[in-house]
């Protein structure tokens, strides 16, 4: 399982708080984030194989989305925070238009991304 994780500044702890709890599935999984998402998941979710792109604003959700839609991504979480304007929003609407393009499975709030991961965790 190949899953790509992002989380907005408001999200992050969230983000590592669902990552810490899935943590056993997680690590099974070829995992890739956006720079500053990977960082606190190597360090504060013990994620230490997860792959860090470019940070979000910076390109980060156009190299996901990239790799998707190459086939490279089945799963998409990416915690958006829909309170805050983000300089990158057309990038974000890009990544969640190729989730949508390519029918990959993409939550974008943690309820959403629970329901997956356990799905995914505890198949059957
Ligand atoms: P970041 O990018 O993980 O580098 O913060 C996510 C975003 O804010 O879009």
């Amino acid at each position: 399982m190949k899953l790509a994780l992002i989380a907005h500044d408001h999200k992050k702890d969230a983000m590592v708080e669902l990552a810490t709890e899935f943590a056993p599935f997680l690590k099974t999984c070829t995992l890739m984030a956006t720079g500053t998402t990977g960082g606190r998941l190597r360090s504060e979710a013990g994620l230490e194989h997860v792959e860090c792109l470019l940070s979000g604003p910076l390109g980060g959700d156009l190299q996901i989305g990239a790799r998707l839609a190459m086939g490279e991504v089945d799963g998409v979480i990416f915690l958006r925070d829909p309170m805050t304007p983000q300089p990158h929003e057309p990038d974000i609407n890009a990544l969640v238009r190729a989730c949508d393009v390519h029918n990959i499975p993409c939550a974008t709030n943690a309820a959403g991304a629970r329901v997956m991961l356990e799905a995914w965790a505890f198949p059957g």
